[in-house]
């Protein structure tokens, strides 16, 4: 039997929460957004404001160039979140299978619920608008892929100067002709440089990409090109996930004696951040922030945390992060009794996979045969860029 997937995304969210509040904007070229002249950027824009081009993580600068008229007005985050987990309870209201993807997105699992799934789609759509006074469309598929795209289409193609409240279904084998017409990088995992490398080979749609042997686009991009194009023959069985159980992930070490050594601390950590890196991966999560923990001689304990550039997977990134905390509270020369490094912010991987370009997908074998060697040899078998063992 195949699934009834749902995706749901409020449409210009953090607009439509400051609407509520102030019903002056309604109708008007508004964005959420930091100032011009802090260098902001937009985090959402009205419908009426996309009509000028304007749309978010763009400078607010230039949206102002585009659209002399906006309104911009800064964001209340708390009032979002709060606002969010009323969309979410409405959710769980018809099935306890929601997994929240983002502030204000969620997949939803119908599978068993005999309704029509379109009838189940309408009535969320009715509720939210009526219970929160909030627009949302949904996307309906067999999985999430396809659902997620869907939404993503069928939002997009409304261009009326209105939030689209779009409901888009793709019946259960129509997912890969639905797929087909579409760019390759409406699919997930295909960022810009994915998109070029695939054109250079003449692939320019899903269809064209669903086309290939898996087992030639694999020599080409390592794994994750196989599974591009099962992706883009819209096949995907990744359960909805209702509870994201791990929170974060992390390493520690404690010192037999106080280590002073700055080399021998730098060396720990990186083994350490390799460690965090190889259990994400493990776990197909992405974290969007690291943690660096060390304990002194006298047991008094320091933490120090913050966000990647963009979340990520990979030793390199958690590595020169966990190094750039440490040369930052490190008193050089002070006795470490403890060091450990932590990540946090776990999402699923596959949000992540659109980043990765030609260069990455090489640095993502040498990590696959890495991991690989690790697992068979132990992990003492590979190391990379370390002369001798600390321990
Ligand atoms: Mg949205």
């Amino acid at each position: 039997m195949p699934r009834k997937i749902i995706h749901l995304d409020l449409d210009a969210f953090f607009c439509a929460v400051e609407e509520l509040r102030q019903p002056s904007l309604s109708g008007k070229a508004f964005a959420v957004g930091g100032s011009p002249e802090g260098r902001g950027v937009v985090a959402s824009c009205s419908y009426p404001a996309r009509m000028f081009g304007v749309h978010s993580a763009m400078p607010t600068a230039q949206a102002l160039r585009l659209c002399p008229e906006l309104i911009v007005v800064s964001g209340q985050h708390a009032r979002y979140g709060e606002v969010s987990r009323q969309v979410m309870a409405i959710l769980r209201d018809e099935t306890p299978l929601v997994e929240p993807i983002s502030i204000d997105e969620a997949f939803l699992d119908m599978s068993d619920v005999p309704e029509p799934v379109e009838s189940m789609a309408r009535r969320m759509q009715c509720r939210i608008q009526e219970e929160l006074r909030l627009p949302c469309s949904l996307g309906v598929a067999s999985n999430k892929l396809v659902a997620k795209i869907a939404n993503d289409v069928g939002k997009s193609q409304v261009r009326t100067g209105q939030p689209p409240n779009a409901i888009t279904l793709v019946p259960p084998g129509q997912e890969a002709a639905f797929l087909a017409p579409l760019p390759t990088q409406a699919l997930w995992g295909v960022g810009p440089k994915m998109t070029q490398a695939l054109a250079r080979m003449g692939i320019h749609t899903i269809g064209q990409l669903a086309a290939q042997a898996p087992e030639v686009m694999q020599e080409r991009f390592g794994k994750h090109g196989y599974d591009l194009v099962r992706r883009a023959q819209g096949r995907d069985d990744r359960p909805v996930i209702t509870e994201h159980r791990i929170k974060s992930i992390s390493k520690e070490t404690t010192f037999a004696h106080d280590v002073a050594d700055e080399r021998q601390l730098r060396r720990v950590l990186q083994r350490l951040a390799e460690g965090v890196g190889r259990n994400l991966r493990r776990k197909h999560k992405n974290a969007s922030t690291v943690r660096l923990k060390l304990r002194w001689s006298d047991f008094s304990t320091i933490s120090r945390q913050r966000p990647f550039p963009l979340p990520t997977d990979q030793d390199d990134d958690i590595i020169a992060a966990a190094l750039q905390l440490f040369a930052e509270a490190w008193p050089s020369g002070r006795p470490v009794r403890l060091i450990g490094v932590g990540v946090s912010g776990l999402q699923e991987g596959w949000r992540q996979l659109s980043l990765w370009d030609e260069e990455d997908g090489r640095e993502r074998k040498l990590q696959e045969t890495l991991d690989r060697l690790r697992q068979k040899y132990g992990k003492q078998a590979v190391r990379r860029g370390v002369d001798a063992l600390w321990d």
